[in-house]
């Protein structure tokens, strides 16, 4: 897995999400460029960024990677057309994944780090063909409000490793 910092991100954070990346589901991951703020992808009427765009341009980032697949973590409020937000969003057969942490912050820095590992760690899973999951500790759990992430664990429950494979 690629990891790449979009915006204001702290290499550290890129840093300590490829360890739990390693722990959950066992993926290597290589920290990867730092780029600009996506404004490609801003939206002037939302006033937020589309995701989808953000996924094409990391997945081009995979011919320079060996394929690998590519995870980015952005500082930026991100949208797909139906949802008025989402904290992170992939694309499977493009081999992209981002994760936004402008909606995990809530003053606590440590907190707002480990939303951020968990919600890498779900939409690397999302990668690896992970579906939602209906355990509300595991990390594909799905979440929409920043708080419910506080219920999951940055790991897989049982069922999803299993669904993984050996
Ligand atoms: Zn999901
Ligand atoms: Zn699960």
């Amino acid at each position: 897995m690629l990891l790449v910092a979009l915006g204001d991100v702290r290499r550290r954070l890129l840093h300590d999400v490829g360890r739990t990346l390693a722990d959950a589901l066992g993926l290597a991951s290589a920290s990867g460029p730092s780029l600009e703020r996506p404004q490609y992808a801003f939206n002037e009427a939302r006033r937020q960024y589309h995701a989808s765009a953000i996924l094409r341009r990391l997945a081009a980032l995979r011919a320079g990677a060996a394929g690998a697949p590519v995870l980015g973590i952005a500082d930026v409020d991100l949208f797909v057309p139906d949802a008025p937000w989402v904290l992170g969003d992939a694309d499977r057969a493009a081999g992209a994944a981002v994760v936004s942490v402008a909606r995990l912050a809530d003053g606590d820095l440590q907190r707002r780090d480990l939303r951020a590992r968990v919600e890498a760690v779900h939409e690397a899973g999302h990668l690896l063909g992970l579906d939602h999951c209906p355990e509300p500790g595991c990390a594909m759990h799905l979440s929409t409000e920043p708080g419910e992430v506080d219920r999951k664990a940055p790991a897989l429950c049982r069922a999803c490793r299993a669904a993984l494979g050996p």
